[in-house]
Protein backbone atom coordinates (compact mmCIF):
# COMPACT_ATOMS: atom_id res chain seq x y z
CA UNK A 1 0.00 0.00 0.00
CA UNK A 2 1.16 3.21 -1.00
CA UNK A 3 0.25 6.49 0.45
CA UNK A 4 1.03 9.90 -1.44
CA UNK A 5 3.10 11.56 1.54
CA UNK A 6 5.90 8.84 2.57
CA UNK A 7 8.21 9.33 5.88
CA UNK A 8 9.99 7.26 7.93
CA UNK A 9 9.11 6.82 11.56
CA UNK A 10 11.99 9.71 12.61
CA UNK A 11 10.96 11.56 10.53
CA UNK A 12 6.70 11.33 11.68
CA UNK A 13 8.38 11.76 15.17
CA UNK A 14 9.97 15.19 14.04
CA UNK A 15 7.22 16.43 12.84
CA UNK A 16 4.49 15.35 15.51
CA UNK A 17 6.69 16.78 18.03
CA UNK A 18 6.96 20.08 16.02
CA UNK A 19 2.97 19.98 15.96
CA UNK A 20 3.16 19.79 19.81
CA UNK A 21 0.68 16.63 19.36
CA UNK A 22 -0.55 14.36 21.88
CA UNK A 23 2.48 12.28 23.64
CA UNK A 24 0.69 9.11 22.18
CA UNK A 25 -0.10 10.42 18.80
CA UNK A 26 2.95 8.62 16.91
CA UNK A 27 1.78 5.58 18.00
CA UNK A 28 -1.81 6.07 17.47
CA UNK A 29 -1.24 7.14 13.52
CA UNK A 30 1.92 5.40 12.52
CA UNK A 31 1.37 1.95 15.26
CA UNK A 32 -2.48 1.49 14.91
CA UNK A 33 -2.74 2.21 18.82
CA UNK A 34 -6.39 3.25 20.37
CA UNK A 35 -6.56 6.36 22.57
CA UNK A 36 -7.82 5.59 26.21
CA UNK A 37 -11.53 6.74 26.04
CA UNK A 38 -12.58 10.19 27.20
CA UNK A 39 -8.65 11.39 27.33
CA UNK A 40 -8.75 12.73 23.93
CA UNK A 41 -8.72 16.35 23.60
CA UNK A 42 -11.65 17.08 20.97
CA UNK A 43 -13.76 14.39 22.73
CA UNK A 44 -15.83 17.36 23.95
CA UNK A 45 -14.56 19.88 21.48
CA UNK A 46 -17.60 21.44 19.83
CA UNK A 47 -16.05 24.58 18.27
CA UNK A 48 -17.32 25.18 14.65
CA UNK A 49 -14.34 24.69 12.42
CA UNK A 50 -12.69 21.49 10.42
CA UNK A 51 -10.43 18.33 11.94
CA UNK A 52 -7.28 17.73 10.00
CA UNK A 53 -4.40 15.08 9.53
CA UNK A 54 -2.02 15.21 12.47
CA UNK A 55 0.56 14.13 10.06
CA UNK A 56 0.17 15.65 6.71
CA UNK A 57 -3.03 18.29 7.43
CA UNK A 58 -5.43 16.56 5.04
CA UNK A 59 -8.57 17.71 5.96
CA UNK A 60 -10.79 14.96 6.83
CA UNK A 61 -14.29 15.95 8.52
CA UNK A 62 -16.29 19.34 9.15
CA UNK A 63 -17.63 19.90 12.82
CA UNK A 64 -20.61 20.28 11.69
CA UNK A 65 -20.56 16.81 11.14
CA UNK A 66 -19.41 15.97 14.88
CA UNK A 67 -21.82 14.17 17.42
CA UNK A 68 -21.62 12.74 20.89
CA UNK A 69 -21.48 9.42 20.41
CA UNK A 70 -21.23 8.66 23.86
CA UNK A 71 -18.20 6.33 23.46
CA UNK A 72 -15.65 8.31 24.56
CA UNK A 73 -13.91 9.20 21.34
CA UNK A 74 -14.74 12.02 18.49
CA UNK A 75 -17.18 10.99 16.58
CA UNK A 76 -18.17 12.14 13.28
CA UNK A 77 -21.28 11.18 10.67
CA UNK A 78 -19.53 11.87 7.31
CA UNK A 79 -15.78 12.54 6.46
CA UNK A 80 -14.79 14.50 3.25
CA UNK A 81 -15.17 13.07 -0.08
CA UNK A 82 -11.99 10.85 -0.82
CA UNK A 83 -9.93 12.13 2.46
CA UNK A 84 -10.13 8.50 4.08
CA UNK A 85 -9.40 4.95 2.98
CA UNK A 86 -11.11 2.00 4.47
CA UNK A 87 -9.54 -1.55 5.35
CA UNK A 88 -11.01 -4.64 6.76
CA UNK A 89 -9.37 -4.88 10.15
CA UNK A 90 -9.82 -8.33 12.03
CA UNK A 91 -7.41 -7.63 14.66
CA UNK A 92 -8.45 -8.40 18.04
CA UNK A 93 -10.93 -10.95 17.11
CA UNK A 94 -13.20 -8.45 15.43
CA UNK A 95 -13.77 -7.73 11.89
CA UNK A 96 -14.20 -3.85 11.62
CA UNK A 97 -13.34 -1.16 9.11
CA UNK A 98 -10.46 0.58 10.16
CA UNK A 99 -9.60 4.20 8.85
CA UNK A 100 -6.83 5.86 7.70
CA UNK A 101 -5.25 8.83 6.12
CA UNK A 102 -6.06 8.50 2.22
CA UNK A 103 -2.62 10.99 2.03
CA UNK A 104 -0.06 9.57 4.25
CA UNK A 105 -1.61 6.11 5.71
CA UNK A 106 -1.81 7.96 9.42
CA UNK A 107 -4.15 5.49 11.54
CA UNK A 108 -7.26 7.47 12.72
CA UNK A 109 -9.77 5.27 14.23
CA UNK A 110 -12.83 2.76 12.53
CA UNK A 111 -15.94 3.60 10.70
CA UNK A 112 -19.11 1.76 12.15
CA UNK A 113 -22.24 1.24 10.76
CA UNK A 114 -24.82 2.56 13.65
CA UNK A 115 -24.08 6.30 13.04
CA UNK A 116 -27.30 9.04 12.75
CA UNK A 117 -29.11 9.63 9.48
CA UNK A 118 -28.83 10.26 6.46
CA UNK A 119 -25.37 8.37 6.57
CA UNK A 120 -26.07 6.33 9.39
CA UNK A 121 -22.04 6.26 9.71
CA UNK A 122 -20.04 6.74 12.63
CA UNK A 123 -16.34 7.35 12.45
CA UNK A 124 -15.35 6.79 15.47
CA UNK A 125 -11.42 9.00 15.78
CA UNK A 126 -8.55 8.98 17.73
CA UNK A 127 -8.13 12.81 19.18
CA UNK A 128 -4.68 12.71 19.01
CA UNK A 129 -4.77 11.62 15.30
CA UNK A 130 -6.61 15.38 14.25
CA UNK A 131 -5.90 18.60 14.70
CA UNK A 132 -8.44 21.18 14.74
CA UNK A 133 -8.68 24.85 12.76
CA UNK A 134 -10.80 27.48 13.04
CA UNK A 135 -12.48 28.47 10.54
CA UNK A 136 -10.44 31.42 8.39
ZN1 LIG B 1 -2.46 12.34 6.72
Amino acid sequence: MSFPVQKSDAQWQAELASKQAESVAFQVTRQAATERPFTGKYEAHWADGSYHCICCGAKLFDSNTKFDAGCGWPSFSEAIPGAIQENVDRSHGMVRVETVCAQCGAHLGHVFPDGPQPTGLRYCMNSASLDFEQPK
